[in-house]
């Protein structure tokens, strides 16, 4: 049994991440501002022994004694970390350096819920590790793309100079139960706009790509680099190398929703990556580690829980979303 932080718990992933940890027993704590979270991700949790909620914004100090920490607390849909991008660097910047702090005061080992982004528009496909990847600087998704790269830079720095034992997963687009219906991500917003008789909005032409997981092949691939014991600390991509185009995924979920709604062009946002694709390589290798759940049963299972929501209990983080 270990103590266990996870930043980010109350979001779609973490909420996952604190379930999982907490159905095995550890002793997990919750960090969480409410951003981008809804306390309905983890309500059933509340009741349970080994489980603390604490409302906090990581870009503030906290002192907590823990051994592991999973830092996943940031915005991750366009439409939510281009709200206020000057936050969101913050989040990424600072939120990194008070858990690495944590974490060197307690000994604890840290994970860094990094991202795809740090590829950029990229050049080289599918995106192996070992690529640098194609960021703009100064274009709207750079207050995420590049506060993740200053986050990965901290995580190294502090393992190399003083010997913080880290962990970097680059996670590609994941999907599943617990999307938040307003966050303007695709999957989220083509399965709400079906299920609501809207047309589904595909941007541009629709034919960049984009690799769907499913959240528990996530979680599980997470929780492997976490627990890996032969010193693989990453940066390691997990995401699932089916590689689909958006009108592709439009399509599909208008076939599994059985929708009479059409699809509608809007134009395409900036910077707007035009593929990507994971490299799966070193997870097979080092955590033994692949995806499990095509997208096709994987959507179908996000449609059904997206059906036994009621959407009006959501509300919008920001007004960011079509
Ligand atoms: P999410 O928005 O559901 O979760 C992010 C959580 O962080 C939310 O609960 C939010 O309230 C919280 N948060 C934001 N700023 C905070 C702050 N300053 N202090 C404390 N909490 C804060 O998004 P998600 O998809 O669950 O993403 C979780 C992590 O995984 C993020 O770090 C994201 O960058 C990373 N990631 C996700 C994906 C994906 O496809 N889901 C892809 C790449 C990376
Ligand atoms: N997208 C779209 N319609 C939408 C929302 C998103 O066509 O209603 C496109 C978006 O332009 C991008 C892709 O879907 O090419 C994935 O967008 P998302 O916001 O989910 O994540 P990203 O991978 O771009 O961060």
């Amino acid at each position: 049994m270990q103590r266990i932080l996870v930043t980010g718990g109350a979001g779609f992933l973490g909420s996952h991440m604190c379930e999982r940890l907490v159905d095995e027993g550890h002793d997990v704590i919750c960090l969480d501002n409410f951003f981008t979270a809804q306390k309905s991700n983890v309500a059933h949790l509340l009741n349970r022994p080994n489980f603390e909620l604490i409302r906090h914004d990581v870009t503030l100090p906290i002192f907590l004694e823990v051994d592991q920490i999973y830092h996943m607390a940031c915005p991750a849909a366009p439409g939510h970390y281009q709200f206020n991008p000057i936050k969101t660097i913050k989040t990424s910047v600072m939120g990194s350096i008070n858990m690495l702090g944590m974490a060197k005061r307690c000994g604890a080992r840290i994970l860094l819920a990094s991202t795809s982004e740090i590829y950029g528009d990229p050049l080289i496909h599918p995106q192996p590790e070992s690529y640098w990847g194609n960021v703009n600087t100064i274009g709207i998704r750079s207050c995420y793309d590049e506060g993740k790269r200053v986050a990965e830079t901290l995580f190294m720095d502090y393992y190399r100079k003083n010997k913080v034992d880290i962990r970097i997963v680059r996670i590609f687009n994941t999907y599943g139960p617990r999307m938040h219906p307003y966050d303007g991500r695709v999957v989220s917003n083509f399965i709400r706009q079906a299920l609501q008789g809207q047309s589904i909005t595909i941007f541009g032409e629709g034919e960049q790509t984009r690799s769907f997981c499913y959240r528990n092949d996530l979680v599980e691939g997470i929780f492997r680099l976490m627990n890996n014991e032969e010193n693989f600390i990453g940066p390691v991509n997990i995401g699932n190398p089916g590689e689909f185009t958006i009108r592709e995924l439009a399509e599909l979920v208008i076939e599994l929703t059985g929708a009479k709604v059409a699809i509608e062009k809007r134009p395409l946002p900036p910077d707007d990556p035009s593929r990507r694709r994971p490299d799966i390589t070193l997870a097979k290798k080092h955590l033994n580690w692949e995806p499990q759940i095509p997208l096709r049963e994987g959507l179908q299972k996000t449609i059904d829980w997206f059906k036994s929501i009621n959407f009006d209990n959501y509300r919008p983080p920001t007004p960011n979303y079509v």
